[in-house]
Order: structure tokens, then C-alpha cells, then sequence
């Protein structure tokens, strides 16, 4: 259900304005928001999970392919796979929450399955979703939204990872016009073993830009594709990856995806979507770690007393827990927004997939931040889950070793977190540049308030997180205090200063997680009593005590790169003051706040 009536949608802030607008907590939603109809989704999603996927996760350590291929079969028996296509094309034609929904619940059990689920329903069917024609829509949507058809997406090639667009795979027009020939080499290609067709980019003779084709796959009738051995990987054991080789395999020209040389386009926009739902992938894997490190410490007797009762595991416990908490908190922010966004452009009259593209595409940045936040979170918390198993977190009898292992991919897959970090802060200053975010004129009078007199006032701070969110406030000061001198220093070649930018970017993510994570716990707070929400009150304010660290620690790594004498001094007081808290958080105390409500629950309870 929403929560968002008509005329506060139209207030709804563009992508990336959060840094420099005011959200309310009432305007964003919350996991708190989801409507009667999501919250049964999410029962099946993990009934389903319970059911079919948990008693398997040994199997799935052996690289038993078929068995995920036979559960992605079953997933789509239950509707899963068709969840976002629209009901025409026989899907569930639900909304973007929904579909983050599932693939939140889905990603539980083990990485194996939900990568699996994300190359076929994310960029396998979503660029069909977005780009394809009616025909195409037709053709192929309905095998993929049922699981009649398994859908892969070959975009990565030997020589063209992060540089997706300089692939060398060809694609040559028959001289009636009637097909393309496709040649080259894809690697890395998910569902590879077991898809029955591929998105695939390739180039049009010397075209800027690669083409985006729908290329099917039988194996008893080849076309000149065939498959390299499945790859030997650190983690998700079944899920299939392989090398896949086109050797001038002929695609029906009514194949081509939108139009010649706008593969790189739909490539991204299909990536946008992909990175998104990644981080809501990364959620319950993160919720299940934490639920089976709190069962382990309770039951786990050193010293003649229950591990979790020693502060450095309570420590553990509790940020694991509010790592969590922050990542669903932004998750579902962003995910509401694009919703928001997708159905404001269907009544100015967009179709609703135009509607939906222009929707993902106005929130890219957010989309970038939340993958890169997500995945570290989902591998801090794997990584102290497996400290909190101590020996036992090592073996891999015990689920920590595998949830570690299958973590790790996702910091490089849908664009490596280094990209993600760049891209985020790249694309803020392009909107800027197209007057779409406006940061020169908050940025100019951040170098007002430098240069001025601080107020001496002492500000009242008595209300539940007035000094957390005056604190925000300060925070995207640093933000337009770093980025803004540094576009003014180098203009265009700012993307030559890289590690300037992943600071930026840090500073970004952290104002982000941390701003998501209060204003749900204040919305939670007006609707359900402050005694309710104590342990998320503890949350958000030891989020945000981390969140200030790390922006101060990556802004002075900044002001020092490129700003000296006074320049550099001024910058250097202004983000004193800028991080300054009037009253220090007692953090020890937070986390045995949160720590002793995930204890007594024995499970992530939020
Ligand atoms: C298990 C698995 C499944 C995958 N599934 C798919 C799939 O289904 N379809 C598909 O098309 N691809 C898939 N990929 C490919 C994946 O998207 C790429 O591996 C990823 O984009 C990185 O490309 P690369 O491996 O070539 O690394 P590279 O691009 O060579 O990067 C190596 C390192 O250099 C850094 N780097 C690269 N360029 C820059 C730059 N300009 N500035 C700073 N740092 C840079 C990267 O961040 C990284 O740390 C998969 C990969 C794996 C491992």
C-alpha cells in the first residue's frame, strides 16, 4: 500500500536531491509501509526459501547445477520469476517494492540460487521488459515471466569487463537484410549452463556504440554457439558461470533490441535495475547470517558462560543488526521513490515502459550506492559471523563458511564497487551541470558559512533526534564542501582524481545509509510510540556516530589532495565543525541496547 498520496508524490525528490533537500520521515517509506498483499509475498517468498531452498545448502556447496535449475523451475511455478512483468505478458505485473521484495527473501538460503534468480529475472528479462517491442514482448516474456524459458545476459567479455562498451563481438547484417551474424566471446556468463536465451551486445561494424540482441539457445540445435566448462569460483558453487562462444550465429534481424547502438544504454539501464535489487539480494542473506551467529553464541559455552554474553560478541552482534537495518532502511527509500516516479510519469502519460525506464534511470545514483553499501555490509557481517563461529565459522560444516565465500561476489558483479563509487558521484555532478540537482547554490553558501562567523547559540537538542538530524545536515555540508572545491579545482578532469572521487563517494553512501536509517525510525517513532522503537532508536544513532567517522576521516583524505595553506586550513575547521556532535553518543551503550534484543530474540528481529 502506499504511503504516499497524490499531491506528496508530486513533491517527490529527483534522484540524488537528497543531499541537498530535506526529506520529512512521513515522505519516505519503510519495511514498516509494506501493504497486506507484499506482506504475504514476502511469506511465500520464504516459505518457499524454507521449504524448497535451506534443506539443500549443503547440495548447493557441490555444484549440483541441475538442482538450481530445478528450484528456478519450481520459482517460477509459484510466480516468482514473473513478479515485475507486466500482467499481459502473464507476469505479476507488481511494483518495484514488490519485486525488491522478492528478491530480498529470495537471496536468504544462499547466493547460488538468488544469483540465479537475478540474471533471469533481473538483466536477463528486464532488458525484453524495457526495450523490447511488442513482438518481442510477445515471444518471450511470458516463457520467462512461467520459468518455461531461462533467460542469461552476455554483455562481459575476455577484454571488456568494467569497459563494457569496447567488446569485440560482432554483429554482421546478411546481405538480404533478414538476419545478423553474431561472432566473439562472452565470459562470465551466468545461467549460461541452463538458459535457453541471451541477451547479447555486439557491435554493427564500427559503430560507436555496441547493439543489444535476443539470441535463443538450444543446445540440439546450436547455432554456432557453444559453451565453455563451468567456471571453477570462490562461491556461489551452483550457480552456473561459463564462457560462451558465438560463431557466426544467425539472429533474425527482428532480434535487435531498440534500436542499432543503443546497447550500451540498455546495458546500463538494465544494470541500474540490477544493482538495486543486488542490494535488496544482499538483505536476507544478511538477516539469515545474523540469525544463525546470534543461535550460535547463545548455545556456544566458553568460559562456563554463553559466548553472547561477553561484550566483544554483543559488539559484533549489534552491528551486524544495524548494518542490516540501515541497508533495508535505504533499500526500501529508493525502491518506493522509483515507484513513485514510474507511476507520476504513467499519468503525464508515458507508457509504462517508458515510465518505467525514465523511473530506474532518475535514481542511478541511488542505485549505485545502495549495491556498494549493501555488499560491504553483506560481507562485514558474513566475515564477523564467521569470527563469531570461531573455529567452527571456518568449516565448512557450519553456514558461515559458504555465506562468507558467497558474499564475496557481490562487491565486483553489476559493476565492481570501485565503478559504483565513481559512477555515483559522477553522475551527481552531471546532474548538477544539467540543472537538475542544483549543488552550486548550496555549495556557494556552505563557502559562506566558512568564511563567516559560527554561531555561538546553543542549540536545543531535547527532541528525539534533533542533534542526529542537525548532524545530517552538517554532513552534506562536507559533502559540497569537498566535491563542490574539487569540481571548481579540476572541472572536467575531476574523473582523473579517482581516489578523491571514492572519498567523495563515501562521504555520499554514508549521508545516504545514515539519513534512510533515521527517518524511518522517526517515522516508526510518530506512528508507534518511542518505547517501541528503542532498539531502533539505538540503531540509527550508532549508525550515524560511524557514518561521521568515515566521512571525516575520507574529507580530510580529500581537502588534503588538492587544497593547501589557508585554503586547506579553513576547509580543515569547517569539517571540525561540520562532524562535531554537542553531545557524544555513548556507542558501548547503544550496541548493548541493540545486542540484548537480538540475544533475548535469538534472531534479527527488526
Ligand atoms: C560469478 C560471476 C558472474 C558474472 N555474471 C555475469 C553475467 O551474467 N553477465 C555478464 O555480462 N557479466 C557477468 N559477470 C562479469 C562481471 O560483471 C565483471 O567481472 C565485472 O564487471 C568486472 O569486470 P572484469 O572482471 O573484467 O574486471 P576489470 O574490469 O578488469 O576490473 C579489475 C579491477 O580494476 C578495477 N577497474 C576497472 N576499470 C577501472 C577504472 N576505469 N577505474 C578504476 N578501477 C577500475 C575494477 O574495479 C577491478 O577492481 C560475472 C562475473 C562473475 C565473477
Amino acid at each position: 500500500m502506499s504511503t504516499q498520496t497524490d499531491s506528496n508524490k508530486k513533491d517527490l525528490l529527483r534522484g540524488g536531491q537528497f543531499l541537498v533537500k530535506e526529506t520529512k520521515a512521513e515522505d519516505i517509506f519503510t519495511p514498516e509501509d509494506f501493504s497486506d498483499e507484499q506482506k504475504m509475498m514476502r511469506e511465500s517468498v520464504q516459505e518457499f526459501v524454507n521449504r524448497e531452498v535451506m534443506p539443500k545448502r549443503e547440495e548447493f556447496e557441490k555444484k549440483n547445477y541441475d538442482l538450481t535449475k530445478e528450484l528456478m523451475e519450481k520459482a517460477g511455478e509459484m510466480g516468482f520469476l514473473g513478479v515485475s512483468v507486466p500482467e499481459e505478458y502473464d507476469g505479476l505485473g507488481m511494483g518495484f517494492v514488490t519485486t525488491m521484495l522478492v528478491v530480498d527473501y529470495i537471496s536468504g538460503a544462499t547466493g547460488s540460487f538468488s544469483t540465479a534468480f537475478g540474471a533471469h529475472s533481473g538483466i536477463g528479462t528486464l532488458p525484453i521488459t524495457l526495450y523490447g517491442n511488442e513482438e518481442q514482448k510477445k515471444k518471450y516474456l511470458p516463457k520467462l515471466a512461467t520459468g518455461e524459458w531461462f533467460g542469461a545476459y552476455a554483455l562481459t567479455e575476455p577484454g571488456a569487463g568494467s569497459d563494457a562498451n569496447s567488446g569485440k563481438t560482432k554483429a554482421v547484417l546478411s546481405e538480404d537484410g533478414k538476419y545478423y551474424s553474431i561472432t566473439g566471446q562472452k565470459m562470465w556468463i551466468s545461467n549460461a549452463g541452463f538458459c535457453n536465451m541471451m541477451i547479447v551486445f555486439a557491435r554493427i561494424e564500427d559503430d560507436k556504440n555496441i547493439t543489444g540482441f535476443i539470441v535463443e539457445y538450444d543446445p540440439e540445435n546450436p547455432n554456432g554457439i557453444s559453451l565453455g566448462e563451468e567456471e571453477k569460483k570462490l562461491g556461489i558453487h551452483s550457480s552456473s558461470t561459463r564462457q560462451v562462444f558465438f560463431n557466426e550465429t544467425k539472429v533474425p534481424a527482428e532480434n535487435m533490441l531498440s534500436e542499432r547502438g543503443n546497447g550500451f544504454k540498455i546495458a546500463m539501464n538494465a544494470l541500474n535495475v540490477g544493482r538495486i535489487k543486488l542490494a535488496g539480494a544482499c538483505l536476507d542473506a544478511q538477516r539469515r547470517s545474523i540469525d544463525a551467529s546470534v543461535k550460535y553464541a547463545n548455545d556456544r559455552v566458553q568460559f562456563k558462560t554463553p559466548i553472547s554474553q561477553f561484550g566483544a560478541i554483543q559488539s559484533k552482534l549489534a552491528e551486524m543488526a544495524t548494518s542490516a537495518y540501515a541497508g533495508e532502511s535505504a533499500s526500501y527509500r529508493a525502491a518506493k521513490d522509483i515507484e513513485d516516479r514510474i507511476s507520476i510519469r504513467q499519468e503525464e502519460g508515458n507508457s509504462h515502459q517508458e515510465a518505467e525506464l525514465k523511473g530506474v534511470e532518475e535514481y542511478a545514483i541511488e542505485c549505485s550506492i545502495l549495491k556498494v553499501a549493501a555488499s560491504e555490509d553483506l560481507q562485514n557481517c558474513t566475515d564477523e559471523g564467521i569470527q563469531i563461529f570461531g573455529g567452527m565459522g571456518f568449516s565448512a560444516d557450519a553456514p558461515m563458511e559458504s555465506a562468507w565465500r558467497d558474499a564475496r561476489i557481490t562487491r565486483i558483479y553489476e559493476g565492481t564497487n570501485e565503478i559504483n563509487r565513481m559512477l555515483c558521484v559522477g553522475m551527481l555532478v552531471k546532474k548538477a551541470m544539467k540543472g537538475h540537482v542544483d549543488l552550486l547554490g548550496p555549495a556557494t553558501k556552505v563557502g559562506e558559512e566558512l568564511t563567516g562567523i559560527p554561531s555561538f547559540d546553543k542549540p536545543d537538542f531535547s527532541e528525539l533526534f534533533a542533534e542526529e538530524k542537525e548532524m545530517v545536515k552538517k554532513l552534506k555540508k562536507v559533502f559540497l564542501m569537498v566535491a563542490g572545491s574539487a569540481v571548481q579545482k579540476f572541472g572536467p578532469q575531476l574523473e582523473d582524481h579517482q581516489q578523491l572521487l571514492l572519498a567523495s563517494a563515501d562521504i555520499l553512501i554514508e549521508i545516504y545509509m545514515a539519513e534512510s536509517t533515521i527517518l524511518r525510525t522517526e517515522k516508526n517513532v510518530n506512528r508507534f510510540g518511542a518505547d517501541t522503537q528503542k532498539e531502533q532508536i539505538a540503531m540509527a544513532k550508532l549508525y550515524l556516530y560511524h557514518a561521521v567517522d568515515i566521512i571525516n576521516q575520507k574529507a580530510k583524505e580529500g581537502i588534503v589532495s588538492f587544497a593547501e595553506g589557508d585554503e586547506q586550513r579553513m576547509m580543515l575547521m569547517g569539517l571540525k565543525r561540520f562532524t562535531k556532535y554537542e553531545n557524544q553518543p555513548n556507542v558501548v551503550e547503544l550496541r548493548k541496547v541493540i545486542a540484548d534484543k537480538v540475544i533475548g530474540e535469538n534472531k534479527y528481529p527488526f
